[in-house]
């Protein structure tokens, strides 16, 4: 591929804002990768030029198979024996719209019908792709509780190491459904956790004997206590998070993925379920005393990663990844720190190639008019892509 000469007036380098006041910004890409950066480039003679690049977003917790602008739960219920065919249909539409928000990166979180895997297969073998997928395949449950479309039933402990060995051969990370959802007219998590954490341990000490990194569904004190014991990779959810738990997470680095959207989507559309305003009020205390915690883990060193949980009612892939980035803004977090959450975090602990721009890394850019540290919204207007295979421009339904 030929070198593509980029003039930006600022960019995020996947750890750091290069502001306005010391650029414009001069991006060489050659053969796919980042040639050079140089400073203070106004007169070099190039192929584009933009108001802002940054790297590409990573959505650490998606379901590629459901779509998340489905509403009706008979329609979501009867999809789940839907064919091959048609989840792979519904996957590819989700990609598409991933792709349009400048995500290029996303972890499934969960998938009964491993279109998860098929997905990662065909992104891989696809020289056009513009988005790559991370997959933990088919998570581990209970039987007769919580999560049988993303995971399958294990039983006693002794069952445990075989079960998570078949899983781990495919499977890029091992998911475990370790607690209940939330019962949102309780306002509270559905019964006591799934495994004990002997269970834990034993799943989290198998996928690391096979090289696995380990997410854990948990929201509760009591399951969010024992997954920190335990030393889980990443706790994905997290409501009902407290306060003495940050400093622990952050010392054996347990990063959190807090997924706002479904929980704000309940909240924001109290009509679809119709839920009653002692229900409403509910969602609107979960809401709050979650952007208190997130705030709180920032403070307190917590690797905190953006994830949408996308393919949950309301919660619509790509977009839903901005979504997210916003309600960690409205939690207080700077803008550099809600941009790492989306792009070198997630990718530093998942061991993934970087592509933070910087030279000699792989161009993965995403170019957009104006910068998001002069205005967020700008965040959902990105504008073209440029990869190590191709350039084009990204439409906006
Ligand atoms: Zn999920």
């Amino acid at each position: 591929m030929q070198s593509i000469l980029i003039r930006a007036a600022s960019y995020f380098d996947g750890d750091k804002f290069h502001p306005e006041n010391a650029g414009p910004y001069l991006i060489a890409v050659r053969d796919g990768r980042i040639e050079s950066v140089a400073q203070n480039s106004p007169d070099a003679p190039v192929n584009m030029v933009t108001g802002f690049v940054m790297p590409g977003l990573v959505d650490a917790h998606v379901h590629i198979f459901l779509d998340g602008g489905e509403l009706d739960p008979d329609k979501r219920n009867a999809y789940l024996n839907a064919g091959h065919e048609e989840m792979m249909g519904v996957a590819w539409r989700n990609i598409a719209r991933t792709s349009r928000s400048g995500v290029t990166l996303v972890r499934d979180a969960g998938d009964r019908h491993g279109i998860n895997h098929t997905m990662r297969d065909e992104l891989r073998g696809d020289p056009a792709a513009l988005v790559s997928l991370r997959s933990a395949g088919m998570g581990v449950k209970r039987a007769k509780r919580y999560g049988s479309f993303i995971a399958r039933d294990v039983g006693s402990i002794e069952e445990i190491p075989a079960v998570i060995q078949e899983l781990a051969a495919a499977s890029d990370d091992v998911k475990v459904i370790l607690t209940g959802i939330i019962d949102f007219e309780a306002g509270a998590v559905k019964g006591a956790p799934q495994f004990n954490v002997e269970e834990l341990q034993c799943v989290i000490a198998e996928a690391r004997r096979q090289g696995r990194k380990t997410l854990a569904h948990c929201s509760g004190a009591e399951g969010l206590k024992m997954a920190v014991e335990a030393g889980i990779g990443s706790i994905e959810h997290g409501f009902f998070m407290t306060r003495e738990l940050l400093p622990r997470m952050a010392d054996k680095g347990i990063a959190w993925i807090p997924t706002f959207s479904p929980v704000h989507f309940q909240w924001a559309r109290p009509e679809l379920a119709r839920w009653r305003q002692a229900t409403i009020d509910n969602l609107r205390r979960i809401l709050d005393s979650h952007l208190e915690h997130v705030a709180l883990a920032h403070k307190a060193g917590v690797e905190i990663v953006a994830g949408s949980d996308a393919g949950s009612p309301g919660v619509e892939h790509g977009a839903a990844l901005i979504d997210e980035l916003f309600h960690f803004l409205a939690a207080g977090l700077p803008m550099e720190e809600v941009l790492r959450s989306a792009t070198s975090r997630p990718r530093r602990l998942w061991n993934a190639p970087s592509v933070n721009i910087e030279k000699g890394a792989r161009a993965e850019l995403i170019l957009f008019d104006f910068s998001p540290f002069a205005d967020p919204n700008s965040l959902r207007r990105p504008e073209m892509v440029v990869s190590s295979h191709t350039s084009q421009k990204l439409s906006h339904s």
